[in-house]
């Protein structure tokens, strides 16, 4: 599969948030710490909460809203829907579709009890500085890394390009999802989920002193992913009844199984 060369930027709607928005990554920017990010790491990489496909999980996600997104107020099966036929109408590949479909389901950590400041919005770098690319950087002041001197500096405690797989990224939905899904989907698909939040790198270009060649390879298809998860964003709810039986056959297909999440 080779990279698609795409362009288009996305423009969030964060100069006006809503107040809860704001709450939401004051608690995200102060609480996510390399170890803290360590300690959700090796709970939930385990995988031992539920066994359960990813349809039921889609379902399950229905009424779950994201209080970090400041574009959408629809459940996260309309925002799936949404984010499928937008890469369907763009005729990207199936697996995209596919992709495109089940991007999100990591925050079924939410239905675990997991708090939303460690399940969703952007993500970034832990151990290192901080980059003002990252939405409401301000807040980072009160994260209590910004104090160690081992993650001060571009690189921090990382060798310069050593790849985005050996960074500790802040924990959320992301990473988790990659982890369940590992060795079900292309490589391909599991970059874009594991780094479709990363905003600060796909879209506004920092962190590159910490990409390595395979990075560089595959963020082109994250940052062709990315059109379909934020311009799909309408008020109106998809038309479920002629949507669901065709993304239904289409997770048949691809992922069949009971997974462990
Ligand atoms: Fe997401
Ligand atoms: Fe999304």
């Amino acid at each position: 599969m080779t990279a698609p060369d795409r362009k288009r930027t996305a423009h969030r709607s964060f100069g006006d948030a809503p107040e809860h928005v704001v709450e939401f990554y004051k608690e995200n920017h102060r609480e996510q710490t390399v170890a803290v990010a360590n300690a959700k790491a090796e709970r939930f990489r385990a995988l031992g909460e539920r066994k359960m496909s990813a349809w039921d999980v889609l379902l399950e996600l229905d009424e779950f809203i994201d209080e970090s997104d400041p574009d959408t107020e629809l459940g996260q099966l309309d925002h799936a829907l949404q984010t499928a036929e937008a890469a369907r109408v763009a005729q990207a590949p199936e697996w995209l579709v596919l992709t495109a479909l089940v991007h999100d389901l990591g925050k079924v950590l939410c239905l675990f009890g997991e708090p939303q400041w460690a399940v969703v919005g952007d993500i970034f770098p832990l151990g290192c500085a901080f980059s003002e690319e990252v939405v409401f950087h301000e807040f980072f002041s009160e994260n209590p890394d910004t104090r160690e001197p081992r993650y001060a500096g571009a690189t921090g405690m990382y060798e310069p390009g050593c790849g985005l797989d050996a960074v500790t990224m802040s924990w959320g939905h992301d990473d988790y999802l990659a982890r369940v899904l590992e060795g079900r989907l292309p490589a391909e698909a599991l970059y874009v989920i594991r780094y479709h939040s990363f905003y600060a790198a796909h879209t506004h270009g920092a962190y590159r002193e910490l990409f390595d060649e395979r990075d560089r390879e595959l963020m082109p298809w994250v940052r062709r992913f990315q059109a379909f998860d934020l311009y799909s964003k309408t008020p109106d709810a998809p038309e479920r009844d002629a949507l669901l039986p065709v993304y239904r056959e289409l997770l048949e297909r691809w992922l069949p199984d009971q997974l462990d999440w």
